[in-house]
């Protein structure tokens, strides 16, 4: 029997999305076009990096720059006991393309703190964390503030949890410090140059159910984030607060502090064709004086060590953030005794080593360089790092 009415095969099948795209307000392919970054891929990151792979989003920056331990195994839904020793952003990306080959995800086995450029963070559309410490938020939230990106906080311990929505130029993570929060990172910073395990605040105890209800509470946040032209109501500027003792939660609202130190936007960010490893000092304050006038400085984000000298006389290059310093470092070889070294964080044209390049000092590849004369700004960043840095995730 034939019939007349022509029966288009799409009205039948059903694609791998299919289910999702019955929500209403739901866009797979903005999904699909969405740039997210996870740092961290613990417990929570476990479960944020298995969502967006199953949702579809099609790129993933995953940072973590440790390795997998025995212990991980019974929190992380992406590792298996042959995964063991390898670098759980390695794997991490590995299983997300496996869950979804339409994914694209990369590792970046680096530290937070030090390591990722600002141009990193302005090439996401959102930032989720998963983190176990306040030195890592803090440091993620002044990244995503200075480029105004949203960034989504996860924090459980044993049963309970919270999920906090940070979204320019509302309140942000800084806002919410308390004083005992200051406290401890101080008392980090001041153990000075701690080793990366000594770094660790102690080990917290957590399962891979409150890492599920949290990071299930991220992902959904984001969603409605990155579909921002849907009007849904969001947590931005507040937190979810998850008791899973009695399973009571409730949403606390955060105040906008005045003097927040977190809230610097770099304005009219310029793209240049630099590297990190190629371009001096000089040539960007060059192009700082060209734009902004003669007397224009540069103006490090970061404090950088230049050299160190010791009571016994000898003196050495260091070369490097302070942030990135170790104990070890600043040995003296002649002696052994633990040497004083000196800091900048402005360069003027007046320093001698202006050959040096940005790379050499520290400077992470893909960052953003501020420059200053007076009170008006410029931004510069170091484009040309981009493929080398996010290399792939953008081809
Ligand atoms: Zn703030
Ligand atoms: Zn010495």
């Amino acid at each position: 029997m034939s019939t007349d009415i022509e029966l288009n095969k799409s009205d039948f099948e059903e694609t791998r999305y299919s289910r999702l795209e019955l929500i209403p307000w739901w866009n797979q392919e903005l999904l699909h076009n969405s740039t997210v970054m996870v740092v961290g891929a613990g417990a929570i990151g476990n479960e944020l990096i298995k969502n967006l792979a199953l949702l579809g989003v099609g790129k993933i920056v995953i940072v973590d720059m440790d390795k997998i331990e025995q212990t991980n195994l019974t929190r992380s839904i992406l590792y298996r006991m042959k995964d063991v020793g390898k670098y759980k952003s390695q794997a991490a990306a590995e299983a997300a393309m496996e869950i979804n080959p339409d994914v694209k995800a990369i590792c970046l086995n680096q530290n937070i703190v030090t390591d990722i450029g600002l141009g990193v963070f302005r090439s996401m559309d959102i930032v989720l964390g998963g983190l176990d410490n306040r030195e890592a938020r803090l440091a993620i939230n002044q990244s995503c503030y200075k480029v105004n990106k949203p960034w989504i906080d996860g924090a459980i311990e044993v049963l309970n949890g919270f999920a906090r929505v940070f979204v320019p130029p509302g309140p942000c993570y800084e806002c919410t410090m308390t004083e005992t929060d200051w406290k401890l990172i101080n008392k980090r910073k001041s153990c000075a140059l701690l080793t990366h395990d000594e770094m660790l605040e102690g080990k917290t105890p957590t399962t891979p159910t409150s890492s599920s209800i949290i990071a299930g509470v991220q992902v959904q946040e984001m969603l409605k984030i990155l579909h921002n032209d849907r009007n849904l109501p969001t947590l931005a500027g507040k937190g979810y607060v998850f008791n899973g003792l009695t399973h009571d939660s409730f949403v606390v609202e955060y105040q906008l502090k005045d003097d927040c130190m977190s809230h610097d936007l770099y304005e009219d960010i310029k793209e240049m064709n630099w590297s990190g490893r190629e371009t001096t000092l000089k040539t960007v304050l060059s192009q700082a004086e060209s734009e902004l006038g003669e007397g224009a400085v540069v103006e490090f984000d970061r404090d950088v060590a230049t050299v160190a000298n010791c009571t016994c006389g000898h003196t050495k290059d260091i070369f490097n953030t302070v942030n990135r310093l170790r104990g070890k470092d600043i040995v003296c070889e002649k002696c052994g005794k633990s040497m004083q070294f000196e800091t900048i964080h402005t360069i003027n044209g007046e320093e001698d080593f202006l050959d040096k390049k940005l790379y050499e000092i520290g400077i992470p590849l893909y960052h953003i360089i501020a420059v200053r004369k007076g009170m008006k700004y410029a931004y510069y960043e170091l484009s040309k790092d981009k493929n080398e840095v996010l290399g792939g995730l953008f081809e």
